[in-house]
């Protein structure tokens, strides 16, 4: 079962590949994650991918390549994986595929979240993410019992520089540019199933299991 969510910022790829990989007990691959992880803990990678993250625009595909090549190396994804936020741009898409055939491997679907850019706009604004566990939050649609900790770990809340407004408008426009025409590259393969994101969590879900099972 080798998964890539596509969808723009904002669609749900993260907390449906989570719901996902737990139904599947798969590993879910955020490249925006161990990005984040890399920053927090100011490693070489995170030295290097900060500025690119605060602007809301790519990392250099040979830094985020490197660490997907050597992710999905990991025994953890013999029976399977999730690709969340990787691959975000044709040069990346061609990069899986060589990686994967290396290793005896191939993409079983791909799925890929529409959702307006008047939604994600609503949604990335009032997202908030805990500090120290990572568990996401929204303050209208999924709030934490008290504004600042979460409810998990009682870890502080804090907002991502890059679901500020400025920045959100930066990303959507590299989604729209750079990863939207996946979508293209995908439907020629015939491997794309879209589905729309807007609605309960569970239906949302329930759509991405249908489509699989249909393959
Ligand atoms: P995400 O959490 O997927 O929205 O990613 C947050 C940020 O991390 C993006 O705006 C990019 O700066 C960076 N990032 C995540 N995944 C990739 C990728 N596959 N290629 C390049 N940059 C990425």
């Amino acid at each position: 079962m080798n998964l890539i969510l596509l969808g723009p910022p904002g669609a749900g790829k993260g907390s449906q590949g989570k719901s996902l990989a737990e139904k599947y007990s798969i590993p879910q691959i955020s490249t925006g994650d161990i990005l984040r992880v890399a920053v927090r803990d100011k490693t070489t990678l995170g030295v290097k991918a900060k500025s690119y993250m605060d602007r809301g625009t790519l990392v250099p595909d040979e830094l985020v390549v490197e660490i997907v090549a050597e992710r999905l190396k990991r025994d953890d994804c013999k029976a399977g994986f999730i690709l969340d936020g990787f691959p975000r741009n044709i040069s990346q898409a061609k990069a899986v595929e060589r990686i994967l055939k290396k290793i005896g491997k191939k993409i079983d679907h791909i799925i890929n979240i529409e959702v307006s850019r008047k939604e994600i706009v609503k949604r990335l604004s009032g997202r908030r993410v805990c500090r120290n566990c990572g568990e996401g939050y929204h303050i209208i649609f999924n709030p934490p019992l008290d504004d600042k900790k979460c409810d998990r770990c009682r870890g502080e809340l804090y907002q991502r520089d890059d679901d500020k407004e400025d920045t959100i408008e930066a990303r959507l426009k590299v989604y729209e540019e750079q990863t939207a025409p996946l979508i293209d590259f995908y439907k020629k393969k015939d491997s794309l199933v879209s589905i729309e994101g807007i609605g309960g969590f569970k239906d949302i879900t329930e759509k991405i299991v249908n489509a699989i099972v249909a393959r």
